[in-house]
């Protein structure tokens, strides 16, 4: 019997959510299979299960035959429905960290300012110089010897058990108090491919075969990781690497070897390796690692997750140009834009040296200020909250201090998927933004697009000038359809009791008379339908000139203002933000775009309404003084601003 439904779960079945769908099917005697686009696979194998590459919000099939198929199905499509199905705290840290993930810059030689560098993937950001640690432990190779019949038995017995000590090696890791929720996150997602028949079936056909175990596991790890290199995802291709460590690891084992021990790196050492088991690197004294230089890996792989999160500095993929740096001495890697300096002359060093000495200095001296709640010379607390665009970000956030969100950029939640998202979607995500930085605001704008960044379910004119054109605000009133299903989410968040929601593009007060009318209805609806909800404060940011000379009376209409300085200053000066060539106009200082922001101010404090700034101006310590004296009480901004805003603002109550 078979039943089709459409995958909720949140990012479809990468790889926790797939290795605990097959875990359920396991449960159940009968076969289980998953069908997607015509090709069915085992639902009892993890590897099989991620290669499908299953996503969120596509059709699926399951397929169960035997004496407990009803029950199998039943539960199978429950978990499928399910948005939240796989995510815990370790699986939402492995995914946090590969969604942070930079941008990955082409692998090239690259030669500038007269220092030769290799060019690599700038994989976690930061710059640092020191000794070389050349990490190249020797290739494994099986004796290449054909097993006789009666060896056979044997060798398979020496591969369980090989298979098994690796795995309880990983469960020893696991129970680490020590290890951080991302690394856990990993180890037990390499321990998943550790144990998946899609690898330990191959080995075990290729030793029935004759093969030793040795050759039969470096023979089946190629097979599978390059299943995984052949998918169209980047997370899954990342896998690829994770299963040659997996198959390394169960080869010592046979071979009765220890991996090269990190153990022994100096504090403060550039890592060199063509490749490095991620949970190699995660049991690694981090501390003392000052850097990671690798042939393999990408911005999301294993090894980038694990060096952002404890602040690494990585350049990855690199490639055979890897093999450059096994004699280096000294190395110098810039994780921001994904170069190598292989021991780097005099003037390099000092150049060097500087920049790490600056940005330590300055880390260091900045997060005293993490505590601190700034507050005006009469004692009113300026908000210092962040802008983020998913659930990612809410920890670096936290860590950086942040008072509450300022933005919250609903549109990655959108553009991230293939169709769009739902209202239990977008409502678990809102509450669990809310959740997470109660007691303080959470300011969420609505859906702000436009035919610039077009998404899947909204059809889009062809427009001469997006910018000018069917976005935010005005395309969301055109499409109730749309907007309905996101303010229903917003009133159903707003029971945690801290969500603010704000308004983009606003240019006329009818469009928040209508939104309001909106909102209403939906309120209506939810009441109807006996679905908890509570209402929230609507505020609108101010981006367009037209919203600054009707700021006035706008004030009389919402609770708060959030100026958008970034759409501000384009629409002010007439200059494109994305032009190049006319950014010079594109100026937030510009006399203009100041009094622009100060009639704004003016009239929100006029009418007893907070007055606060998201754009990127809001970070800028040269300026904040400013935005303060003109009555702005909240600013908000990317979380590597905060602590340093939080310095400017505590500066300034000094001064007095
Ligand atoms: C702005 O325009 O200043 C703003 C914060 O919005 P966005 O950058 O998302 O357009
Ligand atoms: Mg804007």
């Amino acid at each position: 019997m078979e039943r089709s439904t459409i995958v909720r779960v949140h990012e479809g079945l990468h790889a926790r959510p797939a290795t605990r769908f097959v875990k359920l099917a396991k449960g159940f005697e009968s076969d289980v299979e998953l069908v997607k686009d015509g090709k069915a696979v085992s639902a009892k194998s993890s590897v099989k299960l991620m290669l499908l590459a299953v996503k969120e919000n596509q059709e699926v099939t399951v397929r169960a035959n035997g004496a407990d198929a009803i029950e199998a199905i039943e539960a199978l499509i429950g978990y499928l429905e399910n948005p939240r199905a796989g995510l815990d705290d370790d699986g939402e840290a492995v995914e946090a960290a590969s969604a942070a993930a930079p941008e990955a810059a082409s692998p090239a030689a690259a030669q500038a300012d007269g220092t030769p560098k290799l060019q690599g993937v700038a994989a976690s950001e930061g710059v640092a110089i020191g000794p070389a640690f050349a990490h190249f432990p020797p290739e494994i190779a099986g004796p290449g010897r054909r097993l006789q019949a009666d060896e056979i038995e044997g060798e398979r017995k020496r591969f369980r058990s090989a298979v098994a000590a690796v795995q309880a090696r990983m469960d020893r890791t696991l129970a680490e108090d020590s290890l951080s929720a991302g690394d856990r996150g990993i180890v037990a997602a390499l321990r998943d491919i550790a144990a998946d028949d899609s690898l330990t079936g191959e080995v075990e056909r290729l030793i029935q075969g004759g093969d030793d175990a040795v050759s039969a596991v470096i023979a089946a790890a190629a097979t599978v990781a390059a299943d995984f290199s052949a998918v169209d995802d980047h997370y899954l291709n990342a896998r690829a690497d994770d299963v040659h460590a997996v198959g390394r690891q169960i080869c010592l084992v046979l071979l009765g070897q220890d991996e090269v021990s990190l153990e022994t790196i100096p504090q403060g050492a550039i890592l060199i390796a063509d490749d490095i088991g991620a949970w190699d690197l995660a049991r690694a004294p981090l501390k003392r690692i000052g850097g990671v230089v690798c042939g393999h890996g990408g911005a999301t792989s294993h090894i980038a997750i694990i060096a952002r999160s404890h602040g690494i500095p990585a350049v990855l993929g690199l490639g055979d140009k890897v093999n450059e740096l096994r004699t280096a001495r000294q190395v110098a890697i810039d994780g921001n834009a994904g170069h190598v300096i292989v021991d780097p002359d005099e003037a390099a060093r000092a150049d060097f040296a500087r920049r790490v000495e600056a940005a330590a200095q300055e880390r260091a001296g900045l997060k005293v200020f993490k505590g601190v709640t700034p507050t005006r010379a009469d004692g009113t607390v300026i908000e210092v909250a962040a802008n983020i665009g998913s659930l990612e970000e809410i920890e670096a956030a936290q860590e950086a201090g942040a008072m509450g969100v300022g933005l919250f950029r609903t549109e990655l939640l959108f553009m991230r998927h293939m169709h769009l998202p739902s209202e239990d979607m977008q409502a678990e995500t809102y509450s669990a933004l809310a959740k997470a930085f109660a007691p303080h605001s959470v300011i969420v704008r609505t859906l702000d697009i436009g035919g610039d960044k077009p998404i899947a379910g909204i059809e889009f004119p062809d427009e001469e000038n997006p910018f000018l054109g069917w976005r935010g605000i005005r395309m969301c009133l055109d499409r109730p359809d749309i907007f309905k299903r996101q303010l229903r989410a917003l009133l159903r968040a707003a029971i945690q009791g801290n969500i603010k929601v704000m308004l983009p593009m606003v240019s006329e007060i009818a469009e928040v008379t209508r939104t309001r009318a909106l909102v209403d209805e939906c309120a209506a609806e939810l009441q109807a339908e006996g679905v908890p909800h509570a209402s929230f404060d609507l505020g609108v940011m101010i981006e367009t000139p037209a919203a600054v000379l009707i700021a006035p009376a706008l004030a009389k209409e919402v609770a708060f203002f959030s100026i958008g300085t970034n759409d501000l200053t384009q629409y002010i000066m007439a200059a494109d933000r994305l032009n190049p060539t006319v950014a010079k106009l594109n100026d937030v200082t510009n006399p203009a775009v100041m009094s622009a922001i100060e009639l704004t101010a003016r009239a929100g404090v006029a009418a007893g309404i907070m007055v606060g700034m998201c754009g990127e101006a809001a970070g800028r310590p040269d300026l904040i003084p400013a935005f303060i004296k003109m009555g702005l009480t909240e600013l908000s901004m990317s979380p590597a601003s905060i602590q340093r805003a939080k310095k400017t603002i505590a500066a300034m109550a000094a001064e007095r």
